[in-house]
């Protein structure tokens, strides 16, 4: 039998905490989510206050794992800063204590600022690269998943995680659906398909409740998820990106170990107008643009092939020139992208011989051209 809401609560109860009173009347727990075993909530307190409340977390994580009928559970800090208080300390260094992570997602980080400098790289990961977009539905999760299938068949060991918190779509795109298991060590083991390490919330948690996560939840979510999952020796982590360039993405955008970022858009105006917000946004927090990507660029007729520039193509590349960042491709709209993504069965790895995979693998080519000095210093 799986647990409960009240089994929760009630294991919590008995946890005092620095409050003095107990965890439970403490008015910092979020809504406990507890669904087929998968336990998740979160608590919530001053930045100033989250060193303390750490070992609190790091019990209320015991406590519960130890419920009978739970499989999974991931208790995660939130720290706000309250206006005027004093900045959060910065994240640990080491990565001894998993799930800390203050977050100050209401004062978005100014520029000028080295990211790297703040944060902690991920043992055994060479490079952490994002997949973002200014707005949903361009093709941002098909283009990330592709082209980690195009670096794979560049020779290269690559991890997936899906960071899409507001609609983790890997599940529907690998077709995995199991909950991943712990290691001797109590971390997460990845999935794996296609050959690659692949992660994402949606492997945790109900679409639902990830969907009313606020931008603190989120980062502690993907920080659990970056440090509190055994990864493995990898060249690259492509990360899957909420979309937008709100407060939770530009908080995520400054607290990953980004070694640099592509850019998915689609020829429309509207879209390339919100690309370059998300460009705006990585240069920010000094994360390197690795280059855009325009999607649905063209749309490429199943039958007789015919190219029909229906959005205006070729937006992305002139944008791109005019923002002198580089240009990294054209991923046409074709059913066969649309059909084998939706299928879980991905055009790299479904039709490796065909047109789309050559242009994904093109376009892998040239992030790991310029990943090459972080891979081979790792
Ligand atoms: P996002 O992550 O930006 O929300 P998805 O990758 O989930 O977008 O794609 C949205 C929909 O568009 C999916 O049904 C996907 O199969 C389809 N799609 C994405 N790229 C293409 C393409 N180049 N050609 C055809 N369909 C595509």
């Amino acid at each position: 039998m799986s647990v409960t809401q009240q089994q929760v609560l009630d294991s919590l109860a008995r946890i005092k905490s620095p409050r003095g009173v107990a965890l439970t009347n403490a008015n910092v727990l979020s809504p406990i989510s507890a669904s087929d075993g998968k336990v998740f909530f979160s608590i919530n307190v001053d930045a100033a206050e989250a060193r303390t409340w750490e070992p609190i977390r790091a019990e209320a994580e015991a406590a519960v794992r130890s419920l009978a009928g739970v499989t999974t559970v991931m208790v995660a800090l939130t720290a706000e800063r309250k206006p005027g208080s004093a900045p959060p300390p910065p994240p640990t260094p080491s990565r001894g204590t998993p799930g800390v992570q203050p977050v100050h997602a209401h004062k978005p980080p100014q520029g000028g600022q080295s990211p790297m400098a703040r944060q902690s790289e991920i043992p055994g990961v060479a490079a952490v690269i994002a997949v973002a977009s200014g707005k949903g539905g361009v093709g941002k999760s098909t283009t990330a998943l592709n082209l980690a299938l195009g670096l794979r068949d560049l020779g290269l060991k690559v991890g997936l995680l899906d960071a899409d918190i507001y609609g983790p779509s890997v599940p529907r795109l690998t077709g995995l659906r199991d909950k991943p298991e712990l290691d001797g060590e109590r971390k997460m083991i990845p999935l794996r398909r296609f050959g690659l390490a692949i992660m994402s919330i949606g492997f945790l948690v109900e679409e639902e409740t990830a969907m009313i996560w606020r931008g603190p939840m989120v980062m502690s979510a993907v920080t659990q998820m970056l440090r509190d999952v055994a990864w493995g020796k990898l060249d690259v982590l492509v990360v899957d990106m909420p979309p937008g360039t709100g407060d939770a993405q530009l908080t995520l955008a400054q607290n990953v170990p980004l070694k640099g970022a592509v850019i998915v858009s689609t020829p429309q105006d509207l879209s390339l107008i919100d690309a370059r917000r998300g460009l705006a946004m990585f240069r920010k927090v000094n994360v390197p643009v690795l280059g855009i990507v325009e999607n649905m660029s063209y749309f490429q007729c199943p039958h007789c092939g015919t190219k029909s520039d229906i959005f205006g193509h070729g937006g992305a590349r002139h944008e791109a020139e005019k923002l002198g960042v580089p240009f990294l491709g054209e991923i046409p709209l074709h059913m066969a992208i649309r059909a084998t993504s939706d299928a879980g069965n991905p055009v790299v790895d479904s039709e490796p011989d065909g047109p789309h995979a050559a242009i994904y693998r093109a376009i892998a080519g040239q992030v790991r051209d310029q990943l090459k000095g972080v891979i081979a210093a790792a």
